[in-house]
């Protein structure tokens, strides 16, 4: 797997949000709430810091999601991964001590056959654990990465700093090289201004 990717793919920050994680994580091992259950190899909960400040929320799990069991590890993962270093963990020489922490998660959590679109069924059945995972990690802001985590949002969240909708990284991948470089510009500008906010209440 590209080094590109965190060592740690799940950090808990303290024994507390420990605790929670576990007990999160034992609810939906086994969950059966829809019919993609039937054909996942493993759940795919989630990656990064616990607590998070920022939470990005991509569509579902594709082919090495599934096997490896954790979000955004495959060639779309690896473009995005190389926007969140670029911003999260800048070159050392710009002496910048980043604090902000982030996470990714899906709108579903088991993958799609053939790497559909989820159903609105298998969404919905997901919804209640998404709403978990955004009470346990309690994120400040929310980036919706692609039109499908845009559209099922949860209503009634607490209260966040606010949402960000990003365009999925795979669209970006299948555009000519100027479209992707301005994709990635304007998600990195977009985000370092979230990070700068964050930091500043720190
Ligand atoms: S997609 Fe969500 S609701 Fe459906 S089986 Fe997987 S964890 Fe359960």
């Amino acid at each position: 797997m590209s080094a590109i990717f965190p060592k740690s793919r799940i950090l808990l920050k303290g024994r507390r949000i420990s605790n929670k994680f576990n007990v999160f994580k034992e609810k939906y091992k086994d969950c059966q709430q829809c019919p993609l259950h039937k054909t996942r190899n493993r759940i795919v909960l989630c990656r990064g810091t616990l607590p998070c400040d920022i939470l990005f929320i991509g569509e579902g799990p594709g082919g090495n999601e599934d096997s490896l069991g954790f979000p955004f590890m495959g060639r779309a993962g690896e473009f995005l991964q190389g926007i969140l270093n670029s911003v999260f963990h800048p070159h050392p020489d710009l002496k910048k001590n980043i604090n902000t922490t982030y996470a990714i998660t899906n709108i579903v959590c088991c993958r799609p056959p053939e790497n559909r679109n989820p159903e609105i069924e298998e969404i919905e059945a997901c919804r209640q654990r998404l709403i978990d995972f955004i009470q346990l990690a309690k994120p400040k802001w929310i980036i919706q990465v692609g039109k499908v985590a845009k559209e099922n949002f949860p209503p009634n969240l607490p209260k966040l700093g606010g949402t960000l909708h990003i365009r999925h990284p795979s669209w970006a991948m299948r555009q000519r090289a100027g479209d992707r470089a301005a994709y990635i510009r304007t998600t990195q500008n977009s985000l370092r201004k979230i990070i700068s906010t964050i930091e500043g209440s720190k």
